[in-house]
């Protein structure tokens, strides 16, 4: 088994399954994870634990097949154990190093606007390949890991487990760290598995990729929104938002002449009503859609009308364009060869 597939709780039952003590799980999750560790030798344990270690726990990892950087973003291309590729960008933030990490090899939400969707899920990944990309990311680029998005090619709700086993290693105190606040899951908006997310013993921050303020609209961008109306995505945002006080983030990407109307904006606030979300737009990446993105004077007025109906609003700060790492840029077929970039 792939070490990094495990979670300190799958650690420690490994341990007891072993008849250990499983206290050793934290000594080895903080040497691994923090220190750096790639054997099991430094720990003071016996030969003979050692051994069983050994013959139990691997550490490979996704081979760095491509690297690109710019000043403020960096991307990596990942060959995984069968030959897909997975795609993960590092952004320099103010605030610190954020990286924004794939679930899936392509992805079947269909989403009309994300180049991702182009390609249809070929499969999971697994929790150590999610994994494998922040520490790629970390050794690639000499870098600490401050924040996390799931954000990349895939819906993270569309592979539950793997996500949840992944963002409870990256914030565990004795796996990476990453503040639970800055780890954020976005989804296109599976109901059942948002009441899940809220659920978990240690939920990290949530956001909801909306897009549309009325299921008219939305279901002509998303087909996901047929199976779950806005409404009842709305329910589950503000179940998690009140079990886990954290604020959840309504990701609007403004598509001029489609969403970008003062009458989406006004039907936007009145759709979020006083519950605590904040909207973040995001401008348009443009891909080979038919999609534009609205100058930028529209989109300072959307932000001023959602503003002036009480809704807080930012607008997300553009990273990678020139290295097609943006946001609906991270390519689902660069295992095409030659189409690559
Ligand atoms: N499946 C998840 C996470 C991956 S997409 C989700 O839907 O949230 C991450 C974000 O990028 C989503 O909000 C998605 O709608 C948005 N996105 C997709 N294509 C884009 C593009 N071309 N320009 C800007 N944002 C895009």
């Amino acid at each position: 088994m792939n070490f990094f597939g495990y979670t300190l709780q799958n650690l420690k039952e490994y341990f007891v399954d072993i008849d250990e003590n499983p206290a050793k799980a934290g000594i080895v999750f903080d040497g691994i994870y923090k220190h750096g560790a790639r054997d099991f030798r430094g720990f003071g344990f016996s030969e003979r634990v050692v051994a069983k270690l050994e013959r139990d726990l691997t550490f490979e990892l996704p081979k760095v097949i491509e690297k690109r950087e710019s000043k403020d973003a960096a991307k990596l291309l990942l060959e995984l154990s069968d030959g897909e590729f997975v795609e993960t960008v590092l952004m320099r933030q103010r605030f610190g190093n954020c990286i924004c990490v794939s679930t899936q090899v392509g992805c079947n939400m269909g989403c009309k606007f994300c180049q991702s969707g182009q390609m249809k899920k070929r499969r999971d990944l697994r929790t150590e390949e999610i994994v494998g990309q922040a520490l790629a990311i970390a050794a690639e680029f000499s870098c600490k890991i401050d924040g996390v998005s799931v954000m990349g090619i895939g819906e993270p709700f569309d592979n539950f487990a793997s996500t949840a086993d992944f963002i409870s290693i990256i914030s565990d105190d004795k796996g990476l760290a990453v503040g639970r606040r800055h780890v954020t899951v976005s989804t296109c908006g599976i109901v059942p598995q948002i009441y899940e997310y809220a659920d978990l013993p240690m939920p990290c921050s949530l956001a909801i990729s909306l897009h549309a303020p009325d299921d008219d609209l939305r279901n002509e961008l998303m087909p996901i929104n047929r199976k779950y109306p806005i409404a009842e995505v709305m329910k589950a945002a503000e179940y998690y938002s009140n079990k886990t006080h954290h604020r959840v983030a309504l990701e609007y990407i403004l598509l001029s002449g489609i969403n970008d109307t003062d009458e989406c904006a006004v039907k936007l606030a009145e759709l979020i009503g006083g519950r605590d979300f904040y909207v973040n737009l995001i401008p348009y990446n443009s891909t080979d859609s038919e999609f534009r993105k609205p100058d930028t004077e529209k989109l300072a007025n959307f932000c001023k009308v959602l503003k002036e109906n009480g809704v807080i609003a930012t607008k997300r700060r553009e990273f990678g364009a020139d290295l097609k790492a943006a946001c609906g840029q991270l390519r689902a077929d660069y295992c095409k060869k030659g189409e690559r970039g």
